[in-house]
């Protein structure tokens, strides 16, 4: 995720960026960055700290730390030694001051993508609820021998639930994160779903309703 207020330099580093392979996704003000960082779930986020919103580079890196061990790229126009301190004690990988050769960015990109896994990486592969096995890299759920099919939709929430175990998430949340295409129908639809993976997990699959919040996996 690149977020970058000025379209010039944003433009140029997504098309390097493309060049090399990466998919981007662009946002150009801290609110739209934090909506876009929840619903994309980048592997790493290059972030300008001077933006005209609400939220700077910091505050969004702040927020992006208190759920996320994402890697963060700070790029900034100040070659501010102060700057370069606060970044770091936030918890940036490393830092690009302006103006930067885009090439170069690139190579930091790399190289901080070697130097960390991929969330996915990092995560479990194999889950258990009771009787119910979860296999993650097979896309697969099976009970015994038998195999327990989930529609796309289904195994999407269920890997949604996963990500983020053990937070309340409101139905809003879940339809932006785990449904393909802006859902702007009714939000009861979540419970739909979530009652047919109820069904299908049993009792030890644990996703709490929290009453006029959402829902939470233990
Ligand atoms: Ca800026």
């Amino acid at each position: 995720m690149l977020v970058e207020d000025d379209p010039n330099i944003a433009d140029l580093v997504d098309l390097y960026l493309r060049n090399d392979g990466c998919d981007v996704y662009q946002a150009a003000t801290g609110t739209r960055a934090l909506e876009v960082f929840n619903r994309r779930k980048p592997d790493l986020v290059i972030l300008d700290i001077g933006l005209p919103d609400d939220l700077d580079g910091f505050e969004i890196c702040r927020s992006i730390r208190e759920t996320s061990d994402t890697p963060i790229i700070m790029l900034t126009a100040r070659n501010d030694e102060i700057d370069r301190v606060v970044g770091f004690e936030l918890g940036t990988d490393d830092y690009v001051t302006k103006p930067f050769s885009p090439r170069e960015l690139v190579g930091r990109v790399r190289a901080v993508l070697r130097r960390s896994k991929g969330p996915r990486e990092q995560s479990i592969q194999v889950v258990e609820f009771g009787e119910i096995h979860v296999d993650i890299n097979r896309a697969e759920v099976t009970t015994g021998n038998e195999t327990i099919a989930l529609t796309a939709q289904e195994w999407a929430l269920l890997i949604y639930f996963l990500d983020n175990q053990g937070q309340v998430m409101s139905r809003r949340q879940i339809l932006n994160g785990a449904w393909e295409v802006d859902w702007i129908g009714d939000e009861r639809t979540v419970d739909v779903h979530v009652r047919q993976l109820r069904k299908k997990l049993g009792s030890s699959f644990e996703l709490k309703t929290v009453r006029g919040m959402g829902y939470r996996l233990n």
